[in-house]
């Protein structure tokens, strides 16, 4: 797939809802363990929101800057807990990074993904290594625009990210939060894998599975 269309991802935004459906009891209780429990309803409702909003738009006049726009302000609405805004902010910034774009060239379709990790970041105002779902976006991102940069196809960019997030994620085990609800937890919060950073692997599982088929 080299050139992908707002169809293409909407599929992908469905996809993700299927996956956060799939995954949302796992979530509640990655949550439940350092947090309030309702993170993977969080994210099931949120992309659920998204995947039916996008799909509701007109296919002759969506483009891919507005089918991120729909998913954010979709995400946002359905969503009250801190992944929310977080989300939200990513989306919009993918939306942004490909303006005016009719469809999308592989090096667009990276260019967006790294828009999601860098407005979570931005927004969140969190760092590597400080337990939460960056430690798993920032390093996706980094690596699935390096391996752009050598000229892999999308397939191998999102698998050297989906690695990359995995890594990030199992680290958060041995972390202290110092954002979010969990760093109210001090050192107890050890020992247990931050779920934003689990949702967001879960995501860009689903962005490997989409460029793989
Ligand atoms: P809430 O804590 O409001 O219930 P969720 O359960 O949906 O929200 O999301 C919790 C996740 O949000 C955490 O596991 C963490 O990954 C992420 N998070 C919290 N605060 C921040 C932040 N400032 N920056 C990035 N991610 C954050
Ligand atoms: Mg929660
Ligand atoms: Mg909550």
């Amino acid at each position: 797939m080299t050139t992908i269309t707002a169809d293409d991802l909407k599929s992908l935004i469905a996809l993700i809802a299927q996956a956060m459906t799939r995954e949302r009891d796992r979530l509640c209780e990655l949550d439940g363990a350092i947090g309030d429990a309702d993170h993977g309803i969080a994210m099931e409702l949120g992309f659920s929101a998204a995947a039916k909003a996008t799909a509701e738009l007109d296919p002759a006049t969506a483009d891919p800057t507005l089918v991120f726009n729909t998913a954010a302000k979709a995400f946002l609405n359905a969503v009250g807990a801190s992944s929310g805004p977080l989300y939200a902010t990513g989306l919009m910034r993918a939306g942004a990074a490909v303006k005016g774009k009719p469809s999308l060239t592989a090096d667009d379709m990276v260019a967006a993904f790294a828009a999601i990790a860098k407005g979570i970041q931005d927004r969140g105002k969190a760092e590597v290594g400080e337990k939460t779902m960056v430690d798993a976006w920032t390093p996706a991102a980094a690596a699935c625009q390096a391996a752009r940069e050598q000229g892999m196809p999308l397939e191998e960019c999102f698998s050297a990210a989906l690695a990359a997030a995995e890594a990030g994620m199992l680290a958060t085990k041995d972390m202290v939060a110092t954002k979010g609800r969990s760093s109210r937890l001090g050192e107890r919060a050890l020992g247990h894998v931050d779920p934003g950073a689990a949702s967001a692997t879960v995501i860009v599982a689903c962005f490997h599975g989409f460029f793989s088929s």
